[in-house]
């Protein structure tokens, strides 16, 4: 833990008596400070280590100023005593004499540049191996995933999905008067949320001894980084060093997108005020969770796709499903769609302009989400200087199976690496990075990533698709179950979807999964154990399934892909 050692008088330095780098035991001196009342002695609170000496003798300090900073074990810091808080402007005190920006050095195994899923995790399984860690971070601990995606996206979807259970409350025999939504308390739930779990991070931080640096990094070479923050620079020197930058809403070049009633998926997420009409750009799995949440809430979506379906990376029977549902529910969607323009009204609406088959049509919303993507980020990052080779596409920072770029020391994980812009995908691929420069030799596998999309109802996928089959020439058979021949689903009111289980052929291992209904986002779980451990159907019909759970669909699909669902005929 760094701590700042701030002047109590103000002063002129007398002799400075430590060095950086020295050793400090409690009670040794510091320096001397000519007072008014005479030469005094300053002396330290903590034991540790000078990381960095912020004044020269003769200079004159105010009360507050930053005079020292030492690294200290967290056990042994004591916290200074409350000061006058230094500008961030560098200012002039009655002395005339301008403080210097502090300059910190650091020494560290690993340097983690971003705090996301890929980042902050990473930092935690290094720390737990015993490396010394620092992180860098220029925003929020958490980064995209726990400030402006995967939570509260999720958050706002809980608050959506119990109004609408509050809707049809009279199908459960209940009755209420008077239900309303208070979009401000629901961001303001929401934010608690995040909040809660942004101070964890802090937390777990501090309790693995990890040094956190606020502020942009940039690497200035294979061992070094600077980064800098209002007053401070710190140098960090890293025998490694992590890229975790992740990933920055894509915007299309469309005329007319540049405008406060248009916006991104980040923006979004504080707007107080339901909107009447919104239209989405985008049908992908971001659009299509704001779509149905907002659908929920009441207010009149419409979704512009370019692609002919909506969600299209999955198979054409969920996008038909999921696509039914949507449209049940009121959303509106325009697939095989290309925007060319918004106008934007005197009243304040927008009018989004699309082409469809040579026929251009107009949808009016009162707001527009802009869902087409995310872009790697590594702006400023200095990979250019170095040298560090993109994606052939140029989307993304080129790395190998062991989370390596083509520089051996410098490793890069998350969505800036462009491979799957999943949170846990980040996760794993930081622990595999770790695992790798402290020694050991890991690859990432991708045959069973877990994917969840949080639309109504949820869908899951894991492994092989049904259109990677030929792609990828497998012989495999495929077994379906409908969640409307589940029970426990029926006892929930959510009798819509189904699950697929595909196994190859020959060996009988399941390969892959797709569910779309309730708890699907959970389920999945079960086949991805299954598909890392290469379980074949038949073990899993062979399995008890507890009943009356949705989890009960997974057994019937492998019963079926076996030969026959129980509960189930054609
Ligand atoms: P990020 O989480 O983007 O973190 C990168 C961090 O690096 C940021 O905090 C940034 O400030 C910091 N940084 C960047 N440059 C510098 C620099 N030079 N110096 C210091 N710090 C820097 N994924 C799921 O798996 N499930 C979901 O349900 C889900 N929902 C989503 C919903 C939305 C609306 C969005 C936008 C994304 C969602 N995602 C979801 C995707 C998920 O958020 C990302 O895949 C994940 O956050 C990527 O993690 P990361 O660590 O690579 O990067």
């Amino acid at each position: 833990m760094i701590t700042e050692i701030k002047s109590a008088k103000a002063g002129k330095i007398g002799k400075i008596s430590v060095n950086v780098g020295d050793n400090i035991k409690k009670g040794s001196k510091l320096l001397d400070i000519e007072a008014h009342k005479g030469n005094e002695a300053m002396v330290s609170k903590n034991e540790g280590k000078i990381v960095s000496i912020q004044v020269e003798e003769g200079d004159v300090a105010k009360v507050g100023d930053i005079l020292l900073t030492m690294e200290c074990e967290i056990a042994n810091a004591k916290p200074e005593k409350a000061q006058p808080k230094a500008s961030n402007k560098a200012t002039f005190d009655y002395f005339g004499s301008v403080m210097k920006p502090q300059k910190i050095e650091l020494q560290s195994d690993i340097t983690i540049i971003g705090g996301g899923p890929g980042g902050y995790v990473a930092a935690i399984k290094a720390a737990k191996l015993g490396a010394k860690v620092v992180l860098v971070e220029k925003e929020d601990l958490g980064g995209t995933c726990l400030n402006r995606g995967c939570i509260p996206t999720k958050a706002l979807v809980r608050s959506a999905e119990m109004y609408s259970n509050m809707q049809r409350s009279e199908e459960f025999g209940l009755f209420a008067d008077n239900i309303s939504v208070d979009m401000g308390k629901v961001i303001e739930r929401k934010n608690g949320v995040v909040n809660n779990l942004v101070a964890g991070i802090k937390y777990l931080m501090d309790k693995n001894k990890i040094t956190v640096v606020e502020g942009s990094a940039k690497i200035l070479s294979n061992e070094k980084v600077y980064v800098k923050d209002n007053r401070k620079e710190t140098t960090i020197n890293s025998k490694n060093i992590i890229i975790a930058t992740g990933s920055t809403s894509f915007k299309l070049p469309i005329e007319g997108i540049e405008s406060k009633n248009v916006l991104t998926s980040t923006e979004i997420l504080d707007l107080k005020e339901l909107p009447q009409k919104i239209v989405i750009i985008g049908g992908g799995v971001i659009g299509m969770e704001f779509a149905f949440m907002y659908n929920s809430f009441g207010v009149d979506v419409s979704v512009v796709e370019f692609m002919d379906n909506i969600l299209p990376t999955l198979d054409s029977d969920v996008c038909e499903e999921i696509s039914k549902i949507a449209k049940a529910k009121g959303i509106k969607l325009y697939t095989g769609s290309k925007v060319d323009k918004i106008i934007h009204a005197k009243d304040g609406e927008c009018i989004v302009s699309f082409e469809k088959d040579s026929t251009t049509s107009n949808l009016v919303g009162n707001k527009v989400l802009v869902s087409v993507g995310r872009k790697p980020y590594y702006d400023n990052l200095g990979i250019e200087e170095l040298g560090i080779a993109l994606n052939e596409n140029k989307r993304g920072i080129k790395v190998n199976n062991k989370m390596q770029t083509n520089i051996e020391n410098i490793y890069a994980i998350g969505d800036v690496t462009n491979v799957l812009q999943l949170a846990h995908v980040a996760s794993h691929q930081g622990i595999i990075a770790v695992e790798n420069i402290l020694g050991e030799d890991k690859e990432m596998d991708y045959s069973s990533v877990p994917s969840a999309i949080f639309t109504n109802p949820e869908i899951a996928t894991v492994g092989i698709c049904e259109k990677m089959i030929s792609e990828k020439g497998l012989e495999v058979e495929v077994g379906k179950f409908p969640y409307a021949a589940n029970g426990k689903a029926l006892t929930l009111g959510e009798p819509e979807g189904f699950i697929k289980i595909i196994k190859d052929k020959e060996s009988g291992k399941i390969i892959g999964s797709t569910i779309i209904g309730a708890h699907a986002t959970d389920l999945i779980h079960e086949l991805t154990l299954a598909i890392k451990n290469g379980l074949t159907a038949e073990q899993i019909a062979e399995t008890i399934h507890a009943h009356p759970t949705t989890a009960e669909v997974i057994h019937e699909a492998a019963l079926s892909v076996e030969g026959g669902a129980l509960h189930f005929a054609e």
